[in-house]
């Protein structure tokens, strides 16, 4: 069986997952390539208006699929405790169905971690018996696909980029064992400075399927990276982005959401990193929040903050213009103004966020 996944939004998190996972049950996974203009333009005329961008690009993916015999589209629901995943992702694969290609099948399974693992063991169990797999074989199959995303997340945090990283994995998926991957621990600044000139440190916050999604975000990480010394939100462990939720009443309960703001308390309070960019996309439900909480943060913390938001009809010369404009500012900071910004903190910790 050969089953093709869209190169949207679960990829970016959980295809060592499910290669792992699929690979153990002899059952070959392939992506879709990245995403080009044509998805995109699919992606916008057949997906609901209403969606965000990330499930635009989905569908432009999913109307890229040849020679499989179906998509594989698992709804996850929770992947960690006492989380959910967006309701927009929860909707998949029925709010999409219209978009599909006629013909082609969709494979699909629940995957709900809220209350512990054994609920997604029990879908998994049942959905394998459909394929004549038995429970000890998918059970084994879920310890591997545990192990990929493992080692997966070890070498994010080790600094490994992301194309590298998921490079590794589409070609294990091919052919290969865990075992045969030869890892070499990276630098989490990935770009070294040589010279005395300035560079500052950029902390990237966003979705995994925006942030890496290079088409879509007008390769950004790139733009950052030519300029000053980048982290992301996969290079702060994942304990530490649930620790820190300490300035909030109650936890986020959105397990991107809850990672993402983690990640910028983090940096928040990371005297290395001299700024922070929220990179946010117009229609997302959670951002509006999460965007809103951090900005508060930030302000009180007085750390550069800048909300970059994308939508299908960004323009490359309006990004590159903010981000130039926040880089120089960051380097006047720090040059001429003592760390802090020409009205003091008078202007700035006062003013209301509304
Ligand atoms: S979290 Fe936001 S960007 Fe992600 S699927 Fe939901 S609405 Fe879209």
């Amino acid at each position: 069986m050969k089953l093709g996944y869209p190169r949207a939004l679960t990829y970016y998190d959980y295809y060592p997952f499910w290669a792992g996972f699929l690979q153990e049950l002899d059952i070959e996974l392939v992506s879709t390539p990245p995403t080009n203009q044509t998805m995109m333009e699919i992606g916008l005329k057949k997906a609901p208006a209403d969606t965000c961008l990330p499930v635009k690009i989905l569908v432009g993916h999913l109307n890229s699929l040849s020679n499989v015999d179906a998509v594989f589209l698992p709804r996850l629901v929770s992947m960690e405790k006492n989380t959910y995943l967006c309701p927009k992702m929860l909707g998949i694969p029925e709010s999409l169905l219209g978009t599909i290609p006629a013909g082609l099948e969709v494979v699909t399974v629940d995957i709900n971690r809220r209350a512990g693992v054994h609920q997604a063991h029990k879908s998994l169990i049942q959905w394998g018996k459909g394929l004549g797999k038995n429970k000890h074989q998918v059970l084994r199959a879920y310890a591997e696909g545990e192990r990929w995303l493992k080692t997966y997340q070890d070498m994010r945090k080790q600094g490994w980029g992301f194309e590298e990283s998921m490079e590794c994995f589409e070609n294990l998926a091919e052919s290969g064992k865990l075992e045969n991957l030869g890892l070499t621990p990276r630098q989490v600044q990935t770009v070294v400075q040589e010279s005395d000139e300035y560079r500052p440190t950029i902390a990237l916050l966003g979705h995994s399927y925006l942030t890496y999604e290079s088409y879509a975000n007008l390769n950004l990480l790139s733009k950052i990276a030519r300029k000053a010394n980048l982290r992301v939100v996969e290079n702060v462990p994942l304990e530490i982005t649930q620790e820190e939720q300490k300035h909030l009443r109650k936890s986020i309960f959105w397990s991107h959401a809850r990672k993402i703001y983690g990640a910028g308390e983090s940096y928040l309070e990371d005297p290395k990193v001299d700024g922070i960019i929220y990179l946010s996309c117009f229609g997302c439900g959670t951002d509006s929040l999460t965007n809103d909480l951090l900005a508060r943060r930030s302000r009180a913390e007085q750390k550069p903050y800048l909300v970059l938001t994308l939508d299908e009809h960004t323009g490359e010369a309006g990004l590159v213009t903010r981000l130039e404009a926040f880089l120089d500012m960051l380097e006047r900071r720090v040059g001429h103004e003592g760390h802090l910004p020409a009205h003091g903190e008078f202007v700035d910790c006062h003013s209301s966020p509304v």
